[in-house]
């Protein structure tokens, strides 16, 4: 999960890393007494989840403190590679001599946490890499001996730095490693970390990713995702792991690989699938609701596939859920269920009394929903 750059910030000046003096904005004024504090030339950076936000024109100059009011009621409230800026980082804007690249990453193949840094900070890491990989420095580190000061030392030789700022910057490197570690992150780097006129470095950027994994040990940042849509946002609250696709056949199952099978089989018999809805295994009567619920809130829909395979699941269960979703959604387009596995017999029951047709085989329940989405009325 991303957390924002203001958030990895907080973090990095924590652990002492040199960052520009900086405030969190929620209005154009907030965005004027900020520079006025500053009182030097500020860079006002949309906070959203995305990389590239300045050549998405979301990181932008503005020399007084009027020219940052103006730049920042342009930037809040706009809208950035789909997502709308609530918050802007306003900071200090520093003069950077160069701009290098920093950071960690888990290499899962190696098992172990790489380092890499670069003299040509400031662009796409990911870009570079494939055009000019001999500017990339790597270095695996194995995560049980930690990272050793000759390696940091490697880092900074790399990219050209001597004297103090090389071991300012092995420093650095310490410091975004230990942050790495002590948050379970995947990806920690600074792009840029300035260097300065005076050779002291400063990082300008700061970006950190959690392992999902180990979010329950990190709560407070346990936050909603802002690339996430409303109805994706609602189902993640739900604890339902939903995904829009851009199809007209809803699918909802539980368990993630049946799932994605109803999904590929949809699209074999020719369907588009409008989403990815997984209820979970064990999912009660309320689950399915709420599950039923938040699929129809998608527009376009010409049908949709529910395709169950009781386990722990029950398929009564299920049929309750869905007979009470249906009845207040008052669909009007056909829905195939498919549903087999524990208490089948009282499951299938309850639908065939609402009026709602079941099948056995996923193949033919598939078949039949693509066939009902499309045919000509
Ligand atoms: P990103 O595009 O989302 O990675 O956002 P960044 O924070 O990296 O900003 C993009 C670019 O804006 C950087 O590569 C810098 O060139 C520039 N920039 C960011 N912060 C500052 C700053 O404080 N001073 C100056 N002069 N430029 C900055
Ligand atoms: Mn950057």
């Amino acid at each position: 999960m991303k957390i924002h750059e203001y958030q990895a910030r907080e973090l990095f000046e924590k652990n002492g890393i040199p960052v520009p003096q900086g405030y969190l904005c929620k209005s154009p004024e907030d965005v004027r007494k900020a520079a006025v504090s500053i009182g030097k030339p500020v860079v006002v950076k949309a906070q959203i989840l995305v990389a590239g936000r300045g050549k998405a024109g979301g990181v932008k100059l503005a020399n007084d403190p009027n020219e940052a009011f103006n730049v920042g009621s342009a930037i809040l409230g706009s809208t950035i590679k789909g997502i709308r800026v609530t918050s802007v980082l306003v900071v200090e804007a520093e003069k950077a001599q160069k701009e290098l690249y920093l950071g960690f990453t888990v290499d899962r193949a190696n098992r172990a946490i790489t380092l890499i840094s670069s003299a040509e900070g400031g662009v796409d890491l990911e870009e570079l890499a494939k055009t000019e990989p001999e500017k990339i420095f790597r270095k695996d580190i194995d995560p049980l001996m930690g990272l050793h000061p000759f390696e940091a030392r490697q880092a900074s030789y790399f990219v050209g730095l001597s004297d103090k700022s090389a071991n300012d910057f092995s420093s650095i490197c310490t410091k975004i490693y230990d942050i790495f570690k002590s948050v379970d992150a995947d990806l920690a780097e600074s792009n840029p970390l300035a260097l300065m006129a005076n050779g002291s470095l400063v990082a300008l950027d700061s970006r950190i990713t959690l392992d999902d994994n180990a979010l329950f040990r990190h709560k407070e940042y346990d936050q909603v995702d802002d690339e996430l849509s409303p109805l994706e946002q609602e189902a993640h609250e739900a604890d339902l792991a939903f995904v829009q696709l851009d199809g007209d056949i809803g699918i909802i199952g539980n368990g993630a690989g049946l799932v994605m099978a109803s999904i590929d089989v949809v699209a074999h018999f020719g369907g588009k699938p409008a989403n990815f809805l997984d209820m979970g295994g064990g999912s009660s009567a309320d689950s399915v609701y709420r599950a039923v619920k938040i699929c129809l809130e998608q527009k376009n829909l010409k049908a949709v596939f529910v395709n169950i395979l009781g386990g722990i699941t029950k398929c009564d269960d299920v049929a309750n859920g869905l007979v009470r979703a249906l009845k207040e959604s008052q669909l009007k387009i056909p829905i195939t269920v498919r549903m087999v596995g524990t208490n089948e017999e009282q499951g299938r029951k309850i639908l065939s009394e609402n009026g709602i047709a079941y099948m056995d085989s996923m193949e033919e329940a598939a078949e039949a929903v693509v066939k009902s989405a499309y045919q000509a009325k």
